[in-house]
């Protein structure tokens, strides 16, 4: 059985964080506000994987009420986020991931970005995408004022035998 998801995240520049986006850190530029490290890219893609498992949504697994999950590195939300998909049985058979930004220019990070992510996915890196546009000048991304993410993956559910 293979289940779907799509997320979405998006944060405001805070210039006196560093920038993390899908795990890699992008040297002197303005970081993101968020009350974890701000990364957009696995955001959107936890609430992505979250909506394929019908698990809700990030807020609800990792409240920004809660202090444990202040500045806290993404990729631990990320690989929690794994854990309760693996508890379902449920593997990542890909993700396609957006990335909308007027600046920086994000190509030369996409290898790194996607080693990452795919370590902590528990998939091949070839079966992560990663693609970055800008709206041309629209909009919030436009203006400079944030970066914003979107995520797709799908998921396969594996029986007992072909699990690790
Ligand atoms: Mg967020």
């Amino acid at each position: 059985m293979f289940l779907i998801g799509q997320g979405m995240d998006a944060h405001r520049f805070a210039p006196d964080r560093p920038l993390v986006l899908g795990g890699v850190r992008i040297p002197d530029e303005p970081g993101l506000r968020a009350h974890s490290d701000g990364d957009v890219v696995i955001h959107a893609l936890c609430d992505a994987l979250l909506g394929a498992a019908t698990l809700g949504d990030i807020g609800r697994h990792f409240p920004d009420s809660d202090a444990r999950y202040r500045h806290i590195d993404s990729r631990v939300l990320l690989r929690q986020t794994m854990e309760k998909l693996r508890a379902r049985k449920l593997r990542v058979q890909n993700a396609d991931l957006t990335i909308i930004a007027q600046k920086p220019k994000l190509s030369p990070y996409f290898e790194a970005m996607r080693s990452i992510l795919a370590q902590d996915l528990s998939c091949p890196p070839n079966r992560v995408n990663l693609k970055a546009t800008t709206t041309e000048g629209m909009g919030f991304t436009g203006r400079k004022e944030g970066i914003a993410a979107l995520a797709v993956v799908l998921l396969r559910e594996v029986s007992q035998n072909d699990f690790p």
